[in-house]
C-alpha cells in the first residue's frame, strides 16, 4: 500500500455579519481540507487549523516526500515531514500543515483496518460526550451584551450544559456581558470565558478577579501565548482556573507550560499540534503532570470527527471530581459548509454528541459540498 496523490480542498464563505474575538476578525468563513488517495483507492481526509492557502503551500511542499510512502507508517511519516523542514519550522504552519496530513493517515489507517481511529489509539472509553456551545463573538453592529445573553439563552434551550464566550474587549465591558450572561444560564450551566489573548496580565488578572463570583469553569488564553511567565502570573494572582494551548504545537511547545504548569487545562488542536500522532504525546504529558487535557475544536465535521475519535480514547481522569472529564467544544458560529460536506452531519441532541464507530474518522465525505463551497480559485492540487 502506497500513497498515490495528496489534494488540498479550500473552502470559503462569504459572512453576511462580520464577527470578532479579540484577536482576529471573520468576515468570511474560509478552511482547508487535505486528501489523500494511496494506490489501493483508499482515501483518507484530514484539516489543518489556520489560515487555508498557507496552509495548502506547506501541505504541497510535503506532498513531495509523501508519494510512494506507506500510509499506515504514522511515526516514520510523522518524523521524516517533520525533519524535512525542522530547520525552518519546529511550529506554526509546517505543524499545522503536518497535523492535517497525520489526520488523514490515521483516517486511511482505520479504514484499512476497518476500525475507529479511536479503537486504533487504545480503545473507546465512551460512545458519547458532553458539548459545550462556543459562541457569543462580538459581533458588528449590535449591543455585545444583550446579544450574548440572547445566544447563551438559545443554547441552553438547544440542552447545553455549558458554553464558552469571548472576551478579551475591555474589563469593564468583559464584566458586563459575563454578569448578564450568568444571569441568563441560570447558576447551574458551565461558563468558561475565552480572551483570545486579548489581555496584558494586569488586565487579566483584574478580570479574573472580579468575574470569578460569576462561577466561571475556566479562563482561556489570557494573555499572548509567548509569554509564559505572564500565564503564571495570571494562574497564580486570581482564582479562576488557567487554560491555553490551540497556538501551542508538537511536544516540544507543550512541555514548558505543562511542566511549568503556566495552564490548569491544556488545549491541544488535533489539526494544529501535530495531528493524532502528536496529540497522543501531548495527553500523556499532561497526565504525567496532572495537567486537564481539553482539546481545543475549530473548522469543519473532519476536524470535529477527529477530535471525538480523540476523546473517545481519552483515559478517563482518576479524579472523580472533574467536571469537565471530558468535554468537546462546539462551535455554533454560522459556517454553512461546517457540516455539509459530510453525508450525516454530526449533531447535537441536547447537547450531547455520539461518537461515530465507523472506520477511521467515522465520516463519509459529499464531494457536491465541496464543489459548492469551493474557494473561487483553487486548482485543487497539492
Ligand atoms: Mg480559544
Amino acid at each position: 500500500m502506497k500513497i498515490a496523490s495528496v489534494r488540498t480542498h479550500l473552502l470559503e464563505h462569504r459572512l453576511d455579519v462580520a464577527f470578532e474575538s479579540a484577536s482576529m476578525r471573520f468576515d468570511r468563513r474560509a478552511h482547508i481540507l487535505v486528501e489523500i488517495e494511496c494506490d489501493d483507492g483508499t482515501v483518507g481526509w484530514g484539516e489543518c487549523l489556520g489560515p487555508a492557502r498557507p496552509n495548502a503551500a506547506v501541505v504541497q511542499a510535503y506532498s513531495n516526500w509523501l508519494i510512494g510512502e506507506n500510509p499506515l507508517e504514522t511515526e516514520k511519516i510523522w518524523a521524516k515531514l517533520y525533519n524535512a523542514l525542522r530547520d525552518q519550522g519546529q511550529r506554526g504552519l509546517t505543524v499545522t500543515a503536518l497535523s492535517g496530513i497525520d489526520m488523514a493517515l490515521w483516517d486511511i489507517k482505520g479504514k484499512h483496518f476497518n476500525a475507529p481511529i479511536s479503537i486504533l489509539l487504545g480503545g473507546r472509553f465512551r460512545e458519547s460526550i458532553k458539548a459545550y456551545a462556543t459562541g457569543s463573538f462580538k459581533r458588528d453592529g449590535v449591543d455585545r451584551v444583550e446579544d450574548n445573553a440572547t445566544d447563551v439563552a438559545r443554547y441552553r434551550a438547544e440542552g447545553f450544559h455549558a458554553t464558552k464566550i469571548k472576551i478579551g474587549f475591555g474589563v469593564e465591558e468583559d464584566l458586563r456581558v459575563i454578569r448578564a450572561v450568568r444571569e441568563t444560564a441560570g447558576p447551574d450551566m458551565r461558563l468558561m470565558i475565552d480572551a483570545n489573548h486579548g489581555y496584558d496580565a494586569v488586565e487579566a488578572i483584574r478580570l479574573g478577579n472580579a468575574a470569578a463570583q460569576y462561577g466561571i469553569d475556566w479562563f482561556e488564553e489570557p494573555v499572548v501565548p509567548e509569554q509564559l511567565a505572564a500565564y503564571r502570573e495570571v494562574r497564580a494572582k486570581q482564582p479562576i482556573p488557567v487554560a491555553g494551548g490551540e497556538t501551542w504545537h508538537t511536544r516540544w511547545g507543550m512541555r514548558e507550560p505543562i511542566e511549568t504548569r503556566a495552564i490548569d487545562i491544556v488545549q491541544p488542536d488535533l489539526a494544529g499540534v501535530g495531528g493524532f500522532t502528536e496529540a497522543k504525546r501531548v495527553a500523556d504529558l499532561a497526565a504525567l503532570h496532572g495537567i486537564r487535557v481539553v482539546p481545543h475544536v475549530w473548522g469543519t465535521a473532519i476536524h470535529i470527527a477527529a477530535a471525538l475519535q480523540f476523546m473517545a480514547a481519552m483515559v478517563p481522569s482518576p479524579v472523580r471530581v472533574n467536571p469537565i472529564d471530558p468535554i468537546l467544544e462546539f462551535d455554533r458560529t454560522h459556517n454553512p459548509f461546517r457540516q455539509a460536506i459530510v453525508k450525516t452531519p454530526i449533531e447535537h441532541k441536547g447537547g450531547v454528541v455520539q461518537i461515530p464507530n465507523g472506520p477511521g474518522l467515522g465520516i463519509e465525505i459529499d464531494r457536491d459540498a465541496l464543489k459548492e463551497f469551493r474557494m473561487p480559485d483553487d486548482k485543487g492540487a497539492a
